[in-house]
């Protein structure tokens, strides 16, 4: 464990009593999931990576709202946003020494057969992104396999919910490994184009920054609304619509966006180079570095 790491369990109140849930201080190097939350055994429960720059979480509000959407999404008990947002900014206050660092916030069903939730709050360093976010990536387009209406016709999939279940996620991201790549853009079974796997598209065409809808059953980004507020600063257009493949190869420019990353410029799709526009991503990625709530 490093000097950087820090924890803080979300304790339930004692059955039966009108108390509140509490933080509580915890080595992050010692073990302190059962092996039985269905965390672990099932990847039941919802979490939030928050970035934090300079001691302050970024989009916190936002990030609190998408934890309490996620947590509605698979019948948990709404997470008592006072608690998280002090748990989040007790470990920022933490990091203040660093330029950019990250606090996750998880919420779990529990122990298997028990009714309380189990919760935590971790925070750490970021790594670096110097390379992703001047150079650019590679990325692959992968099929969902999921229609692009899959949250209306089937909501038990979860899709847009922030789930502890990413191990698809995870082998979306190895699949574009072993192609050569470094991430991914999924694109649903009819054929429009969704998200990567811990990230959001938005693509610039001419004068407009768009990006495709939540209604895809995607899950709803923070870092790209408040891109958007500040493309309108900038006199840029913002559109939220419906894109095809084409539309990021053809782009002026493109992006996978997200809360740690921020935003890394998509170099190459499917192996077909296509222009960074480097001026705007370092404007993108100063904005998004520099903001303090
Ligand atoms: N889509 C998925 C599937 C994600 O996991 C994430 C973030 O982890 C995002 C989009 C981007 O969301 P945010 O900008 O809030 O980090």
């Amino acid at each position: 464990m490093s000097a950087d790491e820090h924890l803080l369990l979300v304790i339930p109140p004692p059955p039966g009593t009108s108390e509140g849930a509490r933080l509580i201080d915890a080595d992050p190097g010692q073990p302190h999931l059962s092996v039985l939350d269905v965390a672990a055994t099932r990847g039941d429960g919802v979490f939030e990576t928050i970035s934090v720059g300079a001691g302050h979480p970024q989009a916190l509000e936002a990030h609190l709202d998408r934890f309490a959407r996620s947590a509605r999404m698979l019948d948990l008990p709404t997470p008592d946003r006072e608690l998280w947002r002090t748990a989040v900014q007790t470990l920022a206050a933490r990091l203040a020494d660093h330029e950019e660092a990250w606090v996750k916030t998880v919420l779990t069903r529990g122990i298997e057969g028990h009714v309380e939730p189990t919760g935590w709050a971790y925070g750490t360093v970021s790594p670096t992104f110097h390379r992703e976010r001047t150079e650019g990536i590679d990325v692959v387009l992968l099929d969902r396999g999921l229609r692009s209406d899959v949250a209306t016709t089937s909501p038990w999939l979860l899709a847009g919910a922030k789930t502890l279940s990413y191990a698809v996620n995870r082998a979306a991201a190895r699949e574009a490994q072993r192609r050569g790549a470094d991430d991914v853009v999924f694109v649903s079974s009819d054929g429009l184009l969704l998200e990567g796997p811990t990230s959001t598209l938005v693509v610039r065409a001419g004068d407009t920054l768009r990006t495709p809808p939540d209604a895809l059953g995607i899950l709803p980004g923070t870092t790209q609304v408040d891109l958007f507020a500040a493309a309108h600063q900038w006199g840029l257009r913002t559109a939220v619509e419906p894109l095809r493949p084409a539309d990021v190869v053809d782009a002026d420019a493109a992006w996978l966006v997200s809360s740690v990353r921020h935003a890394a410029p998509i170099r190459s799709v499917d192996g077909v180079p296509r222009a960074v526009d480097a001026p705007m991503t370092a404007a993108m990625n100063g904005f998004l570095r520099a903001r303090r709530t």
